[in-house]
């Protein structure tokens, strides 16, 4: 049996569900499916804002009705547009949902604030929706269809919002299910359950976790994320142009990949399936005849050194420092001992040989708090000047090159720095993993998405690029204008790519981000061009 996961992106709307529908029975017809479904697209965004909403006390009955409408109108087309599809059942079950949604929402307000064990019923709504959308598709061509509930199966601890699996106690209950293949499983993805029985979700984009959990507890030959893209590139293809699709990935490097931000994957999916050796395939449910990037053991000869570059955002960086940390035993433990108490997740450390200071890069999200209890927690070496006021730096980024192959290359961290200079990035902190798989460095968040570029740019493309600004378009200007333009094919058959970002006469500037198109007018663009030259 194979278990396939369908993300948000794959379920816009009613045709998009029409889609994985037929994408899982041909596979179940083949091996048999378990079908892992996100909330449709967007709504799990809506949920989360609604709680926000809600809570601060702002109206939020124009969103209300925009989910309302969402939901109904995937009910609507899949009525008009599939034979024997029966919608009443699910209209009941969508509006009964919403009322309890509404009647939680109605709690927030009241309390002014969302406790986290009612937020985590709330965001997983949209999964539950979903699961019995497909199921009501499934049952409309006769295909039986049993409905997995994670309540009952997926044990999890941790935060309500972000809980981590017990995959061998949940595995133990997954012994009632029938998985002969003759039913399609379906389960909503991102929801477990605590000790306590309670609802909990496995964090934002969770999903995908949820698909290798259930992969490793069936033990399924395969597990399938479907997704938007055709599988994992060197750089996320919707930021960096002439990102390069790659065809196998080890564990290890999706690890590192995803967890620096590769949002393609949920960095928690690769330890269930790395664990049971379960290869893992990231496919385009709008292009099913890709065949998709393989996450297994097994290492691609077609990129040896450098796989990719991801950029985790949000960043804030913290630094402990002061005469009294020299020598001191314990002071990283007791640093990183509040955090993990506080449950914050670290990204990064780097640590000065001199032991003089300790630097960590965590979520935005939890700085203050992080602040409070570290201040808290050294109150006597604060105020004793054995430790300097804490620094924190926030709006940074981390950028990080991976690859397995990285250890045996030599000059690799150079030309990464180099890279990050030549787009004038500064470094604010390095790291590097001691696998030597990956090289990160904190920059400021403002530049992240320009060194990503530069750094792909780099080291995937044999072009150099030359960025050119002409400050003076008179009859020379304007003829070397012309023989830039001419000459563009020959400069590109010896890898050059020249591109005119910007011209400027005397009084005005005309700027394009995406380079000015030199066959276009634009002489007529300068003139009509609001920037003054200064
Ligand atoms: P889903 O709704 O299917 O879970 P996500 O939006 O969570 O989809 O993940 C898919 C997105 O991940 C892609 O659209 C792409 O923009 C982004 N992404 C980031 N880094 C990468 C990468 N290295 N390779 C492929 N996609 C990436
Ligand atoms: N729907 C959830 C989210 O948007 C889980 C997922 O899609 O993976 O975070
Ligand atoms: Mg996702």
């Amino acid at each position: 049996m194979k278990v396939l996961k369908f993300g948000g992106s794959s379920l816009a709307d009613a045709e998009r569900y029409l889609r994985v529908k037929d994408i899982s029975m041909s596979c179940h017809t083949e091996t048999g499916a378990a079908v892992v479904l996100s909330a449709p697209k967007g709504v799990t965004n809506a949920l989360s804002l609604l709680c926000e909403e809600a809570a601060a006390g702002k109206d939020y009955g124009e969103l209300f009705a925009k989910l309302n409408m969402v939901l109904f109108g995937i009910l609507d087309d899949l009525q008009k547009n599939v034979p024997n599809f029966t919608s009443t059942k699910l209209s009941e079950f969508v509006q009964k949902t919403l009322n309890e949604l509404n009647q939680h929402l109605e709690g927030f307000a009241l309390l002014q604030c969302a406790p986290e064990q009612v937020v985590a019923k709330v965001l997983s709504v949209g999964e539950y929706v979903s699961v019995n959308i497909f199921s009501e598709i499934l049952n409309a061509i006769g295909q039986s269809n049993t409905i997995i509930d994670p309540v009952d199966y997926i044990i999890a601890e941790g935060d309500y919002l972000d809980s981590i699996a017990d995959v061998s106690a949940s595995k133990a209950r997954f012994s009632d299910v029938d998985n002969s293949g003759k039913d399609v499983l379906i389960m909503p993805g991102f929801v477990a359950v605590n000790e306590a029985g309670e609802k909990v979700t496995l964090g934002r984009n969770g999903s995908d976790y949820s698909a290798a959990i259930l992969a490793a507890c069936i033990d399924a030959e395969c597990c399938e994320i479907w997704t938007d893209v055709d599988g994992v590139y060197n750089a996320d293809p919707n930021q960096v142009d002439g990102a390069v699709l790659l065809d196998k990935l080890t564990y290890q490097e999706a690890m590192e990949l995803s967890y620096f931000g590769a949002k393609v994957l949920h960095p928690k999916t690769i330890g269930p399936i790395a664990q049971h050796h379960i290869p893992c395939l990231i496919r385009n449910t709008l292009n099913p005849a890709a065949p998709g990037t393989l996450i297994s053991n097994e290492a691609s000869t077609k990129w040896t050194s450098v796989k990719g570059i991801s950029h985790l955002d949000d960043m804030t960086m913290f630094n402990v420092a002061g005469p009294g940390m020299k020598g001191m035993v314990g002071m990283a433990s007791r640093v990183f001992e509040v955090m993990s108490n506080a449950n914050v997740s670290i990204s990064l450390i780097t640590q000065s040989s001199s032991e003089y200071s300790i630097s960590f890069c965590i979520h935005s999200k939890d700085a203050d708090r992080a602040l409070d209890l570290l201040e808290d927690s050294f109150a006597l070496e604060l105020s004793n000047q054995l430790l300097d006021p804490i620094e924190v730096r926030h709006d940074l980024a981390i950028v990080t090159l991976v690859g397995d192959g990285m250890r045996h290359s030599k000059g690799l961290a150079a030309k990464f720095f180099s890279s990050l200079s030549q787009a004038r990035v500064n470094n604010v902190a390095i790291a590097q993993g001691s696998s030597e798989r990956s090289i990160s460095t904190v920059i400021e968040a403002a530049k992240a998405k320009k060194a990503v570029k530069v750094v792909h740019l780099n080291f995937f493309s044999n072009l150099h690029a030359i960025d050119a600004f002409l400050v003076g378009c008179g009859s020379v200007g304007k003829e070397l204008l012309e023989q830039i333009s001419r000459q563009q094919a020959s400069l590109l058959e010896r890898n050059i790519s020249l591109n005119v970002y910007g011209i400027a006469n005397s009084k005005k500037l005309l700027l394009q981000a995406g380079g000015v198109d030199l066959n276009s007018p634009w002489e007529d663009s300068l003139n009509q061009s609001e920037t003054p030259f200064s």
